[in-house]
């Protein structure tokens, strides 16, 4: 087959042996990439360009100065790409030198365009050692790099979640056990680059060190095969240059409080489910200024703390600012100038950018005299906490916060104000920088205008009026005459070319100039290329410093953004402590407290603890306020651990090791279809893993069955939650049923959201009020809803009868009649559910 392969062809095929087989291979031919053979069939049906044969090969290609947009329509469809480009001159009659010089995945996209600054895009690991789930990710345009490691696949998921990655690598001989968790985003890896002394290795030569000891991660084989491969991936498998990866950060799931999928989706964390406007929390809080304090803040939401100290620190920082209002608008002020500094470095790292990431940085390095000059006038003028004194975050954040007045000038001795995109032809330095180079301007510059002054002087001495001097890239400079003045050419005129209107000549005179330009400008253009690449690295000396004064920016932002916020809607610091109480006073929900138009939010109070207000139950119609106000303590508590102020006027909160949330089939709008099954999944995980110091949020339980068997579920499940996991829980539900659990059980609370009816309407106060909703109003809902009056008179029939049934032959209700069933934990029997008796006589419908 190879012989009927042209020269071409035959190294095309050559390149495609050395990649990856699901790598689309992009090569440039002229002014073109095109792709061959199945690579073309798949990537004209992703990008929409026409498909063609020649020989029989199919085909497509795409412009490359348009590559750009191509590469991130091949990317978003979750393709690999391999950009080969023409690296030697083109002699004629000899095939160019072809190589691969990038390839780009959708976990390793370093392009500005093809990122979205707001967000990280993560290259994630995952890796099983006995039993032991390792986990490491790497934002290859930032540099950050972390690792850990976690007991089950049900935790290595919401890690997942958690960082949410665009790629994941497994190894080959775990892809089936491990697929399952990132299937669409896998990149099978050959198994031994996940191995102990490869992924060891790779990790010591990457980071310079004799040992993994100073990672703090000797105690997680499993994550450091994870993270070993990662450099592997990059280094081998992509030709990555990653020596602004400097560091490597390993953290322990107990550091975080724990947010599983299934509640970072039910709270809306950083995504609302659907819906024209975005409702999460990262929506109602996200006041930075920077992309990375945005990056920051959404890592902060899905990482909240569960230490007292590092919190009470963001607090301070927040109240500091908070006293010097004037200092916090000047602080967001400047921060506002800042540009993405963590990705412009890490992209010039990589071997990539241009003169602009060089201005970028210039002019975001710039703010920095600023911004320091503001924190230590905080420093100065706070006269409280950490004040003044090397510690806590506000210092901190100061000591990180460098300046770079030598770079800074460097910067702008050199480049000029606008400088072009491409590296390659010059215009990017300013004259007096370089002294070859200002000789080389001149050289060329004076044989420009002895050619713009040539025009005059051949007009004067040929007579003919209509002469032109004129430069083309393909012919150069040429003297150009019409066809009726051909006749007074002198003789020193050679023809060069024919056009339609007349003729083109050159004189030994003009040829030679043109030599001395062009070659002058082409030197002026290698010899600016080299400039950059020198300022380049001068610039990349100061990495580390960049790298830490990008990060003390993102802190800043941040935190002066919590500052902004709380300072526009109100919001107080809760006092944190350890015990397991959560007390708030005029609570407000943070997303629908600033959205709503119409009516104003409603605050209200809580108070949960491990003692008698361990278990409130809600009560209340439809549409009253049961789910927003369960909801809000939960956000309010994450808020809380990420060093946020409250919308509340006063909150005391016990900080907890976790939240759990569910929320019942029915009420689930997102996923309406999910099944009861998936209901009884995701409680059961709570009732197994919850300890006393979570937060729990159940949000109408058992509803996605039948009334008695969900009321049965329901009850039973708040019986063990209140008896045996003793943790904080709200549980929001429209069986009021479940309000006679208050009399049998000392921690249940019963609490209903206050409605008034009025002419046999009902009016929501939105006010959550002591004591159980004595009916359900569903009848009044349906009313309001517009069912016909014959069916909501016939249901208050139904309805009154059914009432006369509910209490026993001595007026007690029947349902909290059983004695308690769980402080026995071993029992024959597994736990009955305690109203199967009285099911016959309260038979419904
Ligand atoms: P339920 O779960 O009881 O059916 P929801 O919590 O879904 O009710 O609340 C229904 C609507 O009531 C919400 O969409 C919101 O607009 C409004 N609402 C809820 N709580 C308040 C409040 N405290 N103040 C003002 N409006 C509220
Ligand atoms: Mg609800």
């Amino acid at each position: 087959m190879a012989e009927t392969l042209s020269p071409m062809m035959q190294q095309y095929q050559g390149i495609r042996r050395t990649l990856p087989p699901d790598t689309l291979l992009l090569f440039r031919l002229g002014d073109f990439y095109e792709m061959f053979f199945e690579d073309a069939k798949e990537a004209a049906g992703i990008l929409d360009v026409a498909l063609t044969k020649r020989n029989g090969v199919p085909m497509c290609g795409v412009p490359f100065h348009a590559a750009e947009g191509y590469l991130a329509k091949l990317i978003k469809a979750g393709r690999r790409a391999a950009i080969c480009d023409q690296v030697g001159e083109v002699v004629p009659g000899r095939i160019v030198q072809r190589e691969v010089t990038q390839i780009i995945t959708p976990g390793t996209i370093s392009d500005v365009n093809l990122l979205e600054a707001r967000r990280n895009n993560y290259l994630a690991a995952i890796f099983e050692r006995e039993e032991r789930y390792g986990f490491a990710y790497v934002d290859l345009s930032t540099g950050e790099f972390r690792l850990t490691e976690v007991e089950s696949m049900a935790q290595l998921e919401d890690e997942l979640a958690r960082v949410c990655p665009s790629e994941v690598l497994v190894s080959e001989e775990q892809a089936e056990q491990l697929c399952a968790l990132a299937a669409a985003l896998s990149t099978r890896c050959d198994g031994y680059a996940f191995l102990a002394d490869q992924a060891g290795f790779a990790l010591r030569s990457h980071f310079q060190v004799q040992s993994l000891d100073g990672f703090g991660c000797t105690d997680m084989p499993a994550a450091v095969g994870a993270a070993g491969a990662i450099l592997h991936y990059l280094k081998t498998g992509l030709r990555r240059q990653i020596s602004h990866i400097t560091r490597l950060t390993c953290y322990r799931n107990s550091q975080f409080m724990i947010v599983d999928a299934a509640t970072q989706a039910n709270l809306e964390l950083v995504a609302s489910r659907g819906g024209a406007r975005d409702t999460s929390l990262l929506a109602a809080l996200d006041r930075t200024v920077t992309p990375m304090g945005a990056r920051r803040l959404r890592d902060w939401i899905l990482h909240p703390l569960c230490k007292l100290e590092p919190l009470r620190e963001r607090q301070d920082f927040i109240a500091e600012l908070l006293a010097e209002s004037f200092l916090l608008s000047q602080a967001r002020d400047s921060l506002k100038g800042v540009r993405d500094i963590e990705r412009t470095v890490a992209r010039l790292n990589q071997a990539g950018g241009n003169a602009r990431d060089l201005l970028v940085l210039q002019n975001s390095l710039k703010r920095l005299p600023d911004l320091k000059t503001h924190l230590r006038s905080l420093a100065e003028r706070v006269s409280f906490g950490a004040n003044g004194c090397g510690t806590g975050l506000r210092a901190r954040t100061e000591q990180d916060l460098h300046e770079f007045p030598d770079l800074v000038s460097l910067l702008e001795t050199a480049l000029v104000d606008d400088p072009p995109i491409a590296v390659k032809e010059g215009g990017m330095f300013r004259d007096g920088y370089s002294e070859p180079l200002d000789e080389l301007r001149a050289a060329g510059t004076e044989g420009k205008k002895w050619i713009a002054e040539l025009q005059q002087r051949e007009i004067e001495r040929t007579g003919i009026k209509s002469l032109k001097v004129r430069y083309t890239s393909v012919f150069g400079y040429f003297i150009e005459i019409t066809k009726a003045n051909l006749g007074s050419v002198p003789a020193d005129y050679h023809r060069k070319q024919t056009t339609v209107n007349g003729e083109r000549f050159i004189t030994p005179e003009l040829k030679e100039m043109e030599n001395k330009i062009l070659g002058a400008d082409e030197r002026a253009q290698a010899l600016e290329y080299d400039l950059f690449h020198q300022v380049r690295q001068q610039a990349l000396r100061w990495l580390a410093e960049l790298q830490a004064t990008a990060s003390a920016i993102a802190t800043l932002d941040v935190i002066a953004a919590f500052a902004e916020t709380a300072r526009l809607f109100g919001y107080c610091r809760p006092e944190l402590t350890e015990a397991g109480r959560l007390e708030i006073r005029d609570g407000r929900h943070p997303v629908l407290d600033q959205s709503l138009v119409e009516e104003k939010f409603v605050p209200n109070d809580v108070e949960l603890d491990g003692g008698p207000n361990r278990l409130l139950i809600i009560t209340g119609p439809n549409m009253a306020g049961k789910s927003t106000f369960i909801r809000q303590v939960a956000l309010l508590t994450l808020m809380a651990q990420i060093g946020s102020y409250l919308p509340a006027s006063r909150a005391e909160v016990g900080l907890a090791d976790r939240i759990f949330t569910r929320v019942g089939a029915s009420d689930d709008l997102s996923r309406g279809q999910s099944t009861f099954m998936v209901e009884m999944n995701e409680t059961a995980n709570i009732l197994n893993n919850a300890t006393e110091r979570s937060l729990i949020i159940l949000d109408e339980i058992g509803r996605g069955t039948s009334t008695f068997d969900g009321l049965s579920i329901a009850w039973s499940i708040a019986e063990f939650l209140h008896d045996r996991t003793k943790a904080r829980t709200l549980f929001a539900t429209h069986y009021h049923e479940l309000t006679e659990l208050e009399m049998t059980r000392s921690g249940v609370k019963n609490y209903n959201v206050a409605v008034r009816e009025w002419n046999e309407q009902i009016i929501f106060l939105r006010k959550i009020i002591r004591g159980g909703a004595d009916k359900s109003y569903g009848i009044q809902v349906a009313r309001l809803a517009g069912l016909p009056p014959e069916v909501i008179g016939r249901a208050k029939e139904v309805l009154s009868n059914l009432e006369l049934a509910e209490l026993n032959a001595d007026g007690k209700p029947k349902i909290a009649e059983k004695p308690p069933l769980y402080p026995a934990r071993k029992r024959k029997k597994t736990p009955g559910l305690p109203i199967t008796d009285e099911r016959p006589q309260m038979s419904l419908f």
